[in-house]
This record gives structure tokens, C-alpha cells and sequence, in this order.
């Protein structure tokens, strides 16, 4: 446990009993599912470049075990502590139930800040750490699959599914103990941009609801509805990408140095290669330059999405927001106080444990693609395309017309393994916001969508202990 008060693993158990009252289930059963199934805290050392041994302190936590494999990101932070990751993991089980991904929750970390290492360090540690997962049988396809997490990516993938792989000598499913791997080394395409993608299928699915949007006094559709994002990195912006697509005017983005507004919409793009030349977001063309970055989180606007840190919407902002909708793009960047008054000023929060689930959905779309060992598209595309030749060639026929080449062009286009990665997505997450949606609407004593979230969480995971026959 962490040596500090707060105990963060403590404050998700009590998220879940705040759930929990609002099911059927025994009380030993949600003891069961709250609590962490296997702990594995290990030191281990590692020869560094100047030839000094340090002992390096680190953790993989398997939650549940309801579903396998276990699933959750590996994170590289000076802050990284048994309880942290214990919180993480459980929270990954509630994810996945929410998200009808069918793995239990995992996560792992190891104490170090990865800045103050070189690389070929980090790869010694990294290999290091993956080995001792395999000693003690943490780590496979079917048992636990790590994923990247803060101060991790691709690289440090791809040096894991290497040691996995030559510890484990014809494992024909080997690439399939981690995800987020690059693509050669078997990884999928539309992990980048999936978890903005997701944020933005969740957001577009409540708008779509006429009955929220009746409760915050908005028309229904994403179009023209003015959105803030703060961050402007992976998830910010492509939450303001798919946003500003589908015709959303993002009128604000707010990052570390500061924020810049332009009532007419911001152009992400245009803005991240200013921030590129220039070394800031500030004096775009057309912007007005707010005073604080944080004044960006109190603009009147339709849709506000925090996509950078924790705990930046507080006790002492939170009354100054003036979203009608906050979409948890980030981990917990609302503070349960937040939460209080916001509710009380009818904003609807959209609570990350759900609406950020896109990397996860899509690594299970790569871990799928490792065990079946074919591209997705692969046998459809060429055949949709012949058949759709087919289709528009007997109609043309028939009609005496012709359709015009962009038309034909998107007609014709068989599925791209991008294209099915992001349908899977779109469908994966309206159907997760439509499940908590009825929960919520069919429990009036329900005081937001993050308990509902918890709620269908909780009886996934239930259902699935008691269909095992664990509690008979
Ligand atoms: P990132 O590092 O790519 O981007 C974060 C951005 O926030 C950076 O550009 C940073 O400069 C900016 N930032 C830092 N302090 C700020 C401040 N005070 N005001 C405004 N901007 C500030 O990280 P990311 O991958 O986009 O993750 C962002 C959040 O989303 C994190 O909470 C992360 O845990 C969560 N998340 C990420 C993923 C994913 O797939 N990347 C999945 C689930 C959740």
C-alpha cells in the first residue's frame, strides 16, 4: 500500500458501494468482485550505462479473473505505487464489463520516471520486467495481456511481444500477450485516434438523445454545437478532430502554456502545426488568446471535453463551469466535489470510465486479429468490391443512368481493416451508452451516469461470477 492517507484504490471501492446499493446482488458477491485477485510486487535489478545496479521496484495487478485474459496497460511513473496500481486494475474490470470487452481488469507499473533513463536502458528494464511476468505466469494470450499506458507506447510493445516471444518458443498465438504493438510486429490500424474517436461516438450517441438534450436545454446532434477541449494531445485532439468533422464548432482548445478562443471554430490541425513552428498554441491567426489556460474550462459553451490531466475540474472551478455537457475524456478529471456540483447545476457528465474505452476496445480488435492471424478486410474487401461492382452495374443498367465517379468510388470500396476497426468502435460505444442511458432513465434514485455506468458494471461482472457457479 502507499505510504500516503489517500488511498486512490480506496476511493474506487467506495464508487463502487455508492453503485452498489442500486443492485440485487449478495453482499459477499460484491466483496468478491471489489476485491484484487493476485498482486505480484517485484524488484528486480538492472546493469545501467555507467555500470551502477539499481533495484527496480514493480507491479502487475490481476483484478478479475471472470473473463480471461486480464487486460490493462503498463505504466512507467515515479509515482507508481501497489494501491495506484490496484485502483487502476479494478477499474479496468468495470471498463471492460461496461464496454462488452470480455477480459477481466489488470494493469501494471514500474517506479521509474522513463525521462531519466536512456534507451537502451528502459529496453533492459522493459525485457527485464516481461521475463519476470513470465516466471510467474503474468503474462500470455490467454492469461494477462498488458497494454501501454503513461509513459509507455509502442516501443516499449514491441520489446515485450520480442521477450514473450523468445521465452515462449513456437507460441503460434504469442503476438497476442500485449497490444498496442506497431503494425509490423502485429499490431492493428485505428489505435491511434481510437480513444478521441470513441469520446466522440459516445458524445455524438447522448446528443442523439432527445431527452438529455431536453434536460440541458440543447437541440439534438453534434452540429454546430460549440465545443472546449483541453489538451491538444493524443485524445484532445482527436476528440476536436472527429468533433470539428461532423460539424461541431470547436471554439476553444486549452493547452499547458495557455488557450486560445475563436467563437467561429479552431482548425486542430492548423493549430498543432502552429504549436509546432511556434512552440505554443498562443496567437494562432483568428484566436484570441485567453489570460489562463484554465479560464477555457469556464466558457460558455454546449460541450466541454477535459482531455489532459486529473482532478483540473475541482471544488473551486466547478461552479464556474458553464458546459451544458462534460465529456471525461481523461482519467478522473473531475473531482468527486466536481461531480456534487455539477449535478446540482444539471450538467450531464459523461464519466470516463466509459466514454475513454476506445483504446481498449481496439486493442481487443488487435488482440483478436493475433489469435486469428489475418488481417481484418482481408477476405472481404476484394469480394464486397466485386459485388458491389455487380449491384451498381445492373442498376445503371436497369435506370438507363449513370453514377458519377465520387459516387461510384464510395459505393464500390470494399472494407479497409481501418474501416472495420472504426465501425467495431462506433457500434461498441453507442451500445455501452445506451445500456447505462437505461439504466439511469429506469432508476430515478440514480444520481448520474457514472453510478449507472458503475451499476451495469457491477451486474455484468455479477451475472458473470454467478453464471461460473462460483456462488451457487
Ligand atoms: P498526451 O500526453 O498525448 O496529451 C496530454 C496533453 O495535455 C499534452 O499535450 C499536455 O501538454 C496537455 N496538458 C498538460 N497540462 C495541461 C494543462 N494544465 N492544461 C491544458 N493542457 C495540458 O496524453 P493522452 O494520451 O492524450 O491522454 C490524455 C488523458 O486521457 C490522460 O488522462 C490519459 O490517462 C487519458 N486516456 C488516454 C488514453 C489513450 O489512448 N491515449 C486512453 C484512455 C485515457
Amino acid at each position: 500500500m502507499s505510504n500516503s492517507v489517500y488511498s486512490f484504490f480506496h476511493s474506487v471501492e467506495q464508487s463502487f458501494d455508492k453503485a452498489a446499493k442500486f443492485t440485487k446482488w449478495d453482499k459477499g458477491l460484491l466483496e468478491q468482485i471489489k476485491a484484487c485477485n493476485s498482486v505480484y510486487s517485484m524488484r528486480f535489478p538492472v546493469k545501467m550505462d555507467d555500470g551502477r545496479i539499481e533495484v527496480i521496484e514493480a507491479y502487475r495487478v490481476q483484478h478479475s479473473q471472470h473473463k480471461s485474459p486480464c487486460k490493462g496497460g503498463i505504466r512507467f511513473s515515479d509515482e507508481v505505487n501497489q494501491d495506484e496500481v490496484m485502483a487502476l486494475a479494478s477499474l479496468m474490470t468495470y471498463k471492460c464489463a461496461i464496454v462488452n470487452v470480455p477480459f477481466g481488469g489488470g494493469k501494471g507499473g514500474i517506479k521509474i520516471n522513463p525521462k531519466k533513463y536512456s534507451a537502451y536502458e528502459l529496453e533492459k528494464i522493459t525485457r527485464r520486467y516481461t521475463s519476470e511476468l513470465v516466471k510467474k505466469n503474468f503474462i500470455g494470450p490467454g492469461i494477462d495481456v498488458p497494454a501501454p499506458d503513461y509513459g509507455t507506447g509502442e516501443r516499449e510493445m514491441a520489446w515485450i511481444v520480442d521477450t514473450y516471444s523468445s521465452l515462449k518458443p513456437g507460441d503460434i498465438d504469442a503476438a497476442g500477450c500485449v497490444t498496442g504493438k506497431p503494425i509490423s510486429q502485429g499490431g492493428v490500424r485505428g489505435r491511434k485516434e481510437a480513444t478521441g474517436l470513441g469520446v466522440f461516438f459516445g458524445i455524438r450517441e447522448v446528443c442523439n438523445m432527445p431527452e438529455i438534450m431536453a434536460k440541458v436545454g440543447l437541440t439534438t446532434g453534434v452540429e454546430n454545437k460549440t465545443v472546449v477541449v483541453q489538451g491538444l494531445g493524443n485524445v484532445g485532439y482527436h476528440s476536436a478532430k472527429f468533433f470539428r468533422e461532423a460539424g461541431a464548432k470547436v471554439v476553444a482548445i486549452a493547452e499547458f502554456e495557455g488557450a486560445v478562443y475563436n467563437k467561429d471554430g479552431i482548425n486542430e490541425e492548423e493549430l498543432f502545426a502552429h504549436r509546432k513552428a511556434t512552440g505554443s498554441i498562443l496567437n494562432f491567426p483568428g484566436c484570441t488568446n485567453l489570460a489562463k489556460n484554465t479560464d477555457a474550462l469556464e466558457l460558455a459553451c454546449d460541450i466541454l471535453i477535459p482531455a489532459a490531466l486529473e482532478n483540473v475540474i475541482n471544488h473551486e472551478n466547478a461552479g464556474r463551469v458553464q458546459a451544458k455537457i462534460i465529456g471525461e475524456a481523461a482519467n478522473g478529471p473531475l473531482t468527486p466535489e466536481a461531480d456534487e456540483i455539477l449535478a446540482a447545476k444539471g450538467i450531464v457528465v459523461v464519466p470516463d470510465m466509459y466514454l475513454n474505452a476506445g483504446g481498449v476496445t481496439v486493442s481487443y480488435f488487435e488482440w483478436l486479429k493475433n489469435l486469428s492471424h489475418v488481417r481484418y478486410g482481408r477476405m472481404e474487401k476484394r469480394f464486397t468490391e466485386n459485388m458491389n461492382t455487380h449491384i451498381v452495374s445492373q442498376i445503371e443498367e436497369v435506370s438507363g443512368k449513370k453514377i458519377s465517379d465520387a459516387e461510384r468510388k464510395i459505393i464500390l470500396h470494399g472494407p479497409e481493416e481501418v474501416d472495420l476497426v472504426h465501425s467495431g468502435l462506433e457500434e461498441t460505444m453507442i451500445a455501452a451508452t445506451r445500456e447505462i442511458m437505461d439504466i439511469w432513465k429506469n432508476n430515478a434514485d440514480i444520481p448520474d451516469m457514472r453510478t449507472a455506468a458503475y451499476v451495469n458494471a457491477i451486474n455484468k461482472v455479477a451475472t458473470s461470477y454467478n453464471e461460473l457457479g462460483i456462488f451457487p
